[in-house]
Order: structure tokens, then C-alpha cells, then sequence
């Protein structure tokens, strides 16, 4: 489970406790399946299914479909699937709001009754124009004052379809001068024709967000609704729906600050457009702040509850340094991943006095950080690859590795001395260097004690498997994609270079068999994981994240 640091919700919680006021935490995490989750409904998960963890309760997996419009069982299924992968388990806490159609439509009639609730036939806009401004106070629905009779005589014939999409909704009967808009005689149901994904055509008529979540609250017996902050503004909304009705379970709605993270955008609208315009693969792509995004790009999922958990729950809205998310995916992959050697731009060296046939198997340690994880076998011989900006012809100062004339460490191999360079003669471009070893150095220390500047990473030509490497950058190329000139849009700001395709990496025999899903240090490059798409004849490896850390602590 994870531990949430201390917050205000945490203190409410405990308070709570202690008093009395309830003798267990029941949270829930409500998405509504339009779309998958992102990194922000991670930290929603987080939270809701963290607090009710910590304190012994139990935490509710709520569909909230109550708009056949925008709702799919994809979605559905798509979300169970992203819970589970982060690590919560709702055990057999599985609701959806449409099963609870009935039940509010009852509740309305109490309404109705009561006399706090109408049918108007004023259109959309028109309602829109009546609600009034900040600064205006709005004017009364001439339908207000409609008898209860007819209102329940209209109402239940929007039920049952006798009238046309758009043209009546039902109301609240509040105050149409209060300061607070959504205290205006808001909107409880309006017509909507088209079948709903689990409830088929039986409705005609769907609640809106405010008349519906708090009575699911309500129905589950929620102890504390945990929302983000932009539902403020609807709590007094929420608390008196419940208020009017006669013996219904009171929960509590605090809100806590949305996620927001630099050099990418969190609404699901937005991360829609991305899609249906291309400029991403799909909802997995290792690009997007989705959870399956993320997953494909190799984030584990301790890393993401690990950095909710870093980054907390407070009630004033801020911009989390990208950084950081991916200061945890380095902080859990350095203890688990195998290190492995591989080369993304290849350049031979031949070593003129290794024997032509000879093949040493070496021994490599697989974790450094965890020596249980053992070592395993790599084959050196004549020929092997390393990385082309690991020699430089004609070196600054700084530049410690190899050189004509200079000496340096191959991991876990020899010292080896580059004596020639062979270039193209045409293009004057570098194609292969010459080099010799001492056999001394085996294991990689001289015994005349002499030092080398750099070990560099290598890997044997007749045992190197080729595989594609795909190398990811930010999507978005400003830390607030959302800044943008005049007439343009987010999309302006998206990142060309996001996405470079490596299709002849070099990488050592022993990840043959390296199978989807499963995550290495390339040494000395950084994080990598196979792709969904790799087989064992293409082998396809995503970077998940480099090595040098950014993050300032
Ligand atoms: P989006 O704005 O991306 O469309 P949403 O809020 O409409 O998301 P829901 O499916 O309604 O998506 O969200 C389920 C829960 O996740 C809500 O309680 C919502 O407050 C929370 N949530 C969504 N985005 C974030 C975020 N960026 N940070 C924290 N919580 C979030
Ligand atoms: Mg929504
Ligand atoms: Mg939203």
C-alpha cells in the first residue's frame, strides 16, 4: 500500500475518526468512461484508494455514466485495466452511477413534491441568458411557478419520451439571485434520445453532474468525496440537493488541487485531439501522459504512486516539474533493471593483435545496486561495436575517451589503444578504427598500475543482435504547452523532434529473447524497455528515461 504524507484531508480524516462522526473511511475514484486515464486521475487514484488503505476503509471503483453521448464500454474496460496495473484492488466495490437511474428518478418526484424542483421550457440558450452573470443577478423561468401537479404530469412524459431532445428540462427551484451561478436554478435532467451503453433505450431523460454525484455518493454511503478543486464551487450545490431529502445518507465533498505537470497537457479533450489528429500514435503511445502511455513507455507503476506520493495533496494549484516524475522512474528502475551493454550508433573496432577465432566469455555483474540478480556471460572478440561519439579524431581538452593514440577501458573487458582510423575517402567519414589490447588488463586493471580516463561499453560484432530503438522527448517543446501566440493553438507547441527512430543498434546477444514489457539499463545510455510490438525477429526497445537526472532536490 502507499502512505500519503500529512495534508488537510489526512487531518479531516483523522478527525473524523476520533469523533466519531464516522467509524470508517469510504472514499471512491469516479471516472467517467469517455476516455483513458491519465497521470492526473493517478493522483485521484492515489488518494482515494491510499487514505481508504491507511486508515482500514475501502475505496469504490465508480463508473460515473450518466451521459450516453460521450460513454463507452472500451473506456470501461480500459479504466478497470489502468486501476489494477497501478496497484489498487476495489475488491468486489465495482459501481456504475446508470444503475442508480432509477433510484434518482424517485428522488426527483420527492423533489417535485416538495415543490423544489420544475420542468422549463426554456431552450438551452435561453437558460443560459436568464442564469445571469457574476455581476448580474439572473431572472426567473417563467415556467417557476408551474403547478406540482404539472410538473410531475411533464416529467414523467419526459421519462417516457413524449417529448422532443432539448426542449424541457427539470430544475431545482434554488434562488436565481444568488451569488454562486450554480445555485441558479440548475439543471437536474434533460432529454437525451440516444441509447446508453448498459441501459440500452429504457431512458429518455439523464441527470446532469450535480444532481447525480451526490446522491451516488449518497446511495455508496460515501464518508468523504474527494474532488478536485473546480468543484468548489458546486459543494453548496451538493450539500443542499441532499439537504431536501428526506432521510439520505450525508457525505462530505473536499476538494484538493489538480495535477498539472510541465511539457504536457492533462484533459482528456485535449489528449483526444492528439489522437484523432495523429500526431500521436494512439492512447498508448509512450508519448502521452496516459497511463498506458506511460506503462508502454516502461514507467513502473511504484514510480507513479511514488511520485503521487511526493507530491501530495494540497488545496493550491501548481505545475510539477516533469522532472521529477521521471526522478522516480530512475529512482525504481535503478534497483530492478538488469544492466545490459548495448550500442545505439554503432562504430567497428578491430583489435589487430586479438587471435582471429577466439571467443572469451566474461563475466558481468547484472545489478550493481543488487548483487542477488547475479552476473551473466558476454562474448569478446576481434571485432566489436562501440558508440561513435565515444571517439573523437581530434579531441578537446574535456573529452576523455577514445582518441588516436589514447587508452581506455572496455567494461568489463581489456584496455584497449586506438592505432588507426580508417575513413571513407569520398565522404572523409570515419568507418572503422584500429586498435590493439593488452592482455594484461583482462578484467579491466593494468598490473603496472597505469590508469585510463573512461570505461566505455562495447558489444561483440558476430554476436550483436540488431533491434530498433526508439528515443522519446518531451511532446510539447514549452514547459506550458498551453502558452501559445495569438491564433494558434496547443498544438503549435508540440515537439518535432518527440520521436527519433535508431533502426541499427547493437545490442548484446543475451536480450535474444528479451520479451514485451521487460526493462534494462542500457549502461552508460540509460532506460529501456521492449516494446508491445517486438518479436524475436525484430527487436524493438523504447527509451523510458536517460540516465542524468535533472531533478534539483
Ligand atoms: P479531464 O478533465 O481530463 O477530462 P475529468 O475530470 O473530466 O478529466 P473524470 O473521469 O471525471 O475526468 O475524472 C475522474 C476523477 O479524476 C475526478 O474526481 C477528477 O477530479 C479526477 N481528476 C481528473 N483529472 C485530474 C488531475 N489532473 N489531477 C487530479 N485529479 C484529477
Ligand atoms: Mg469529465
Ligand atoms: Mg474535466
Amino acid at each position: 500500500g502507499i502512505i500519503l504524507p500529512p495534508s488537510f484531508i489526512k487531518t479531516i480524516i483523522e478527525n473524523d475518526l476520533k469523533s466519531g462522526k464516522c467509524n470508517t473511511v469510504i472514499t471512491r475514484f469516479p471516472p467517467e468512461p469517455n476516455g483513458y486515464l491519465h497521470i492526473g486521475h493517478a493522483k485521484a487514484i492515489c488518494i482515494n484508494f491510499g487514505l481508504a488503505q491507511e486508515f482500514g476503509g475501502r475505496c469504490h471503483l465508480r463508473f460515473d455514466d450518466t451521459n450516453p453521448y460521450k460513454e463507452e464500454e472500451e473506456y470501461v474496460e480500459a479504466i478497470k485495466e489502468d486501476v489494477k496495473w497501478l496497484g489498487f484492488d476495489w475488491g468486489k466495490h465495482l459501481y456504475y452511477a446508470s444503475d442508480y437511474f432509477e433510484k434518482m428518478y424517485e428522488f426527483a418526484i420527492q423533489l417535485i413534491k416538495k415543490g423544489k424542483a420544475y420542468v422549463c421550457d426554456l431552450t438551452p440558450e435561453q437558460i443560459r441568458e436568464y442564469r445571469g452573470t457574476l455581476t448580474e443577478p439572473g431572472k426567473e423561468s417563467p415556467y417557476r411557478n408551474r403547478s406540482v401537479e404539472e410538473n410531475l404530469d411533464l416529467f414523467k412524459r419526459m421519462k417516457a419520451g413524449e417529448f422532443e431532445e432539448g426542449s424541457r428540462v427539470l430544475r431545482a427551484k434554488i434562488d436565481m439571485s444568488s451569488p454562486n451561478l450554480n445555485m441558479r436554478d440548475p439543471v437536474m435532467y434533460r432529454i437525451i434520445k440516444k441509447p446508453h451503453y448498459r441501459q440500452g433505450n429504457k431512458w429518455n431523460i439523464y441527470p446532469t453532474y450535480d444532481w447525480a454525484h451526490c446522491l451516488e455518493d449518497s446511495i455508496e454511503g460515501i464518508t468523504h468525496s474527494l474532488c478536485s478543486l473546480e468543484f468548489e464551487d458546486h459543494r453548496p450545490l451538493y450539500d443542499w440537493f441532499l439537504e431536501q431529502l428526506d432521510n439520505v445518507h450525508r457525505p462530505r465533498q473536499y476538494e484538493f488541487a489538480r495535477l498539472n505537470l510541465t511539457y504536457t497537457v492533462l484533459s482528456k479533450r485535449k489528449l483526444i485531439e492528439l489522437v484523432q489528429g495523429k500526431y500521436v500514435s494512439g492512447w498508448d503511445d509512450p508519448r502521452m501522459p496516459t497511463i498506458r502511455g506511460m506503462r508502454r513507455r516502461g514507467y513502473p507503476p511504484e514510480a507513479i504512486r511514488n511520485f503521487c506520493t511526493r507530491i501530495g495533496i494540497s488545496k493550491s494549484e501548481s505545475i510539477v516539474d516533469f522532472a521529477l516524475l521521471e526522478h522516480c522512474v530512475r529512482e525504481v528502475l535503478n534497483k530492478q533493471c538488469p544492466r545490459v551493454m548495448a550500442v545505439l550508433n554503432p562504430l567497428k573496432v578491430i583489435i589487430d593483435n586479438y587471435p582471429e577465432e577466439q571467443c572469451e566469455e566474461l563475466e558481468a555483474i547484472n545489478n550493481p545496486e543488487d548483487l542477488t540478480m547475479g552476473t551473466r556471460k558476454v562474448p569478446f572478440t576481434k571485432e566489436i561495436y562501440i558508440e561513435k561519439e565515444d571517439f573523437m579524431e581530434n579531441p578537446p581538452k574535456k573529452f576523455f575517451r577514445l582518441a588516436p593514440g589514447r587508452e581506455v577501458r572496455l567494461r568489463y573487458a581489456y584496455f584497449i589503444k586506438c592505432v588507426d582510423v580508417v575513413k571513407d575517402e569520398k565522404t572523409g567519414e570515419i568507418k572503422e578504427l584500429h586498435c590493439t589490447y593488452d592482455p594484461a588488463t583482462r578484467g579491466g586493471n593494468a598490473p603496472d598500475g597505469r590508469k585510463v580516463k573512461s570505461t566505455l561499453h562495447w558489444v561483440s560484432v558476430r554476436h550483436a543482435i540488431n533491434a530498433e530503438v526508439r528515443l522519446y522527448d518531451n511532446l510539447f517543446i514549452k514547459p506550458d504547452p498551453l502558452d501559445v501566440e495569438e491564433g494558434e493553438d496547443f498544438k503549435s507547441n508540440l515537439n518535432p523532434n518527440s520521436l527519433k527512430v535508431l533502426y541499427s543498434c547493437k545490442i548484446e546477444p543475451s536480450l535474444a529473447k528479451a520479451k514485451p514489457g521487460e526493462r534494462y539499463q542500457f549502461e552508460r545510455i540509460g532506460y529501456f524497455c521492449v516494446d508491445k510490438d517486438s518479436s524475436e525477429n525484430r527487436l524493438i526497445f523504447n527509451r523510458t528515461v536517460t540516465l542524468r537526472d535533472r531533478w534539483a532536490k
